[in-house]
């Protein structure tokens, strides 16, 4: 049974306010913008399920499932609801060589996850939901919303929402950015002065970009459920802490690996 997936398009003003809260990327393209879940596909590789049918030694006719490998373009996330996301350069997801090293499928033969993304890519930050089901003392969503996105909101009224989701993340960012140069200016200083090549490594070696924020969906040994990073510095909005949580959307995910074990 086939579920029609409505499609929106974000109305011009919306997207005019994200991309002058978030700014441009290198490539003169948003670093933040906002997708509705039925228009936002990606491209997946991997083993799908797949009926065949074929005539049995009693003439009938009768439909068998395999799986096969191949290249499918499915929904990112929840199709019901506003999502936004975030663009992260190339750096985020490693070099060339671990992109493709991680996510190739020895059973599918091919790369689950297409082309290295050369000019980044964007990635889920948060989604427009709430849980009416709250009360004043309440500070987390009740469970049925957690597991469920929550209840539906519309975007043109709750775009201050998402401001303030950018406004927390940058703000996030800035944080971290200090914290790198001091790291810079420690590791000049120790240079300079006693020449320790020890510390010195140390030291570089926190500078370096952080692989393991990636998300998880092609690296190996991980099933097919792809758990996005969340927002850091979450205390700047007084929203509940489970709004941010997200995963996959379960409509089209494929369910090859758990089929393996
Ligand atoms: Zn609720």
């Amino acid at each position: 049974m086939d579920t029609v997936i409505e499609i929106r398009e974000v109305p011009k003003w919306v997207s005019d306010r994200i991309t002058s809260k978030g700014g441009l990327n290198p490539y003169g393209e948003p670093n933040f913008r906002v997708v509705w879940g039925g228009s936002r596909t990606y491209q997946v590789g991997g083993m799908f399920k797949h009926v065949v049918y074929v005539t049995d030694p009693s003439g009938n006719k009768r439909g068998v499932v395999t799986e096969i490998a191949e290249v499918r373009t499915l929904l990112k996330y929840n199709p019901h609801r506003w999502h936004m996301e975030r663009w992260r350069g190339p750096e985020y997801y490693g070099t060339r060589e671990e992109w493709y090293r991680n996510t190739w499928d020895e059973v599918a033969q091919l790369h689950t996850m297409g082309d290295y993304p050369s000019r980044g890519d964007y990635e889920h930050v948060f989604y427009l939901a709430q849980c009416p089901h709250m009360k004043p003392e309440d500070t987390e969503w009740c469970m049925p919303c957690q597991v469920g996105f929550g209840e539906y909101i519309p975007l043109e009224p709750n775009v201050f929402l998402l401001e303030r989701q950018i406004y927390a993340l940058l703000k996030s960012e800035d944080v971290s950015n200090l914290a790198e140069m001091g790291a810079l200016f420690m590791r000049e200083n120790i240079k300079r002065q006693i020449r320790n090549k020890i510390v010195g490594e140390r030291v570089r070696n926190a500078m370096r970009p952080k692989l393991a924020v990636q998300p998880t969906s092609w690296q190996g040994g991980t099933n097919s459920r792809c758990s996005v990073p969340e927002a850091k510095c979450n205390d700047y909005i007084p929203l509940p802490a489970n709004r941010r949580g997200f995963a996959q959307s379960d409509h089209a995910m494929p369910n090859h690996k758990e089929k393996e074990n």
